[in-house]
Order: C-alpha cells, then sequence, then structure tokens
C-alpha cells in the first residue's frame, strides 16, 4: 500500500470505530504489517495508507513485539517523557516531542475479543502517536510553537504539504 505523505486530506480527517470485523479487516491489516515493514517503521495506522477506519498495527521487537488494536480509547495516562519522534507521513524528520510517559487503554482486538493494554515509554509513545492518526492529529502539531514554525517552513520548502489550501488550519489560530 502507499504510504500517504504530509498534506494529504486523509491525514487530517477523523476515523470512524470499526463495526464489522470480518476478512477484509484482516486482509487489511496484513498489508499494513507489509507496508509499514517496508518502510522500516514500528507502528502504521489506517488513514496512513487511505482508509479511515480506526486501527493500527505495530511491532517493536524490544518492547511490546507485534500487534493490532482496533478501536482504541485512552483510558488513563500519566507522566511526562520527551522522545525524539518522527512518522512514516513526514519522511526524513524527527523531533523532540514530550508526551505522557504511560498510558492504560481498551481496545479490541482481531478476534473481537477486548483487549486492555498498560504502556511505558516507547511503546506508550507509539500508541498515542497512532491514536493521533485516527483522529487527524499529526505530530507536527504537538510541537512547541517556536518548533512547529520552523517544522512547517522546512515541509514546505521541500515542498511536501504543498498540494493545496487549508493544509495547515491551526496555524492561524496561534
Ligand atoms: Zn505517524
Amino acid at each position: 500500500m502507499e504510504i500517504r505523505l504530509f498534506g494529504d486530506p486523509v491525514l487530517r480527517s477523523k476515523a470512524a470505530d470499526v463495526t464489522q470485523i470480518d476478512g477484509s479487516v484482516a486482509r487489511l491489516c496484513d498489508s499494513m504489517f507489509t507496508t509499514m515493514y517496508a518502510a522500516r517503521g514500528i507502528g502504521l495506522a489506517a488513514p496512513q495508507v487511505g482508509v479511515r477506519k480506526r486501527l493500527f498495527v505495530y511491532d517493536e521487537p524490544e518492547t511490546c513485539g507485534r500487534g493490532v488494536i482496533l478501536n482504541p480509547v485512552v483510558t488513563e495516562s500519566d507522566g511526562t517523557w520527551i522522545f525524539e519522534e518522527g512518522c512514516l507521513s513526514v519522511p526524513g524528520y524527527s523531533w523532540e516531542i514530550e508526551r505522557p510517559r504511560r498510558v492504560a487503554l481498551t481496545g479490541v482486538d482481531l478476534d473481537g475479543n477486548e483487549v486492555t493494554v498498560e504502556a511505558d515509554e516507547l511503546f506508550a509513545r507509539l500508541i498515542q502517536h497512532e491514536i493521533d492518526h485516527l483522529d487527524g492529529v499529526l505530530l507536527t502539531e504537538r510541537l512547541d510553537p517556536e518548533q512547529r514554525r520552523a517544522a512547517l517552513t522546512e515541509l514546505r520548502r521541500r515542498g511536501l504539504g504543498s498540494s493545496g489550501a487549508g493544509l495547515f488550519p491551526s496555524l492561524g489560530t496561534e
């Protein structure tokens, strides 16, 4: 599958809950894993391949292993942790971003069973990043205002996100 890049409107839209878990969802997840591995990523959310469904895949052998979470909802978060974060939809960049250090979430697995996950540091970061994608939020929106201005200038200079109007909707409000 093709990974959608910064500036693609699908990355700005809120994804809908998965209401029916069937073969097409399992196939989507398989394709997403293949796409994620090819891009050497550790997490990929459905909107990043143009699908507005609330699910993401991940594989990070050192911490959480491989998995799929559908309809994730963060139930708890605490602490703060600054980590250099990147995104397959904004290739070639990373920024130090502060987020909660720990999160707990509920979701559903591919068999339709409810799952709860407690995560810290890298896994917690991955989860928060992917859930942001499901809400149409990119990591550039998690930067502090100064970082963000520099980042958007640089991305524009590189021609990312330059294919239409309204790509930086929150810039005007800051
Ligand atoms: Zn991302």
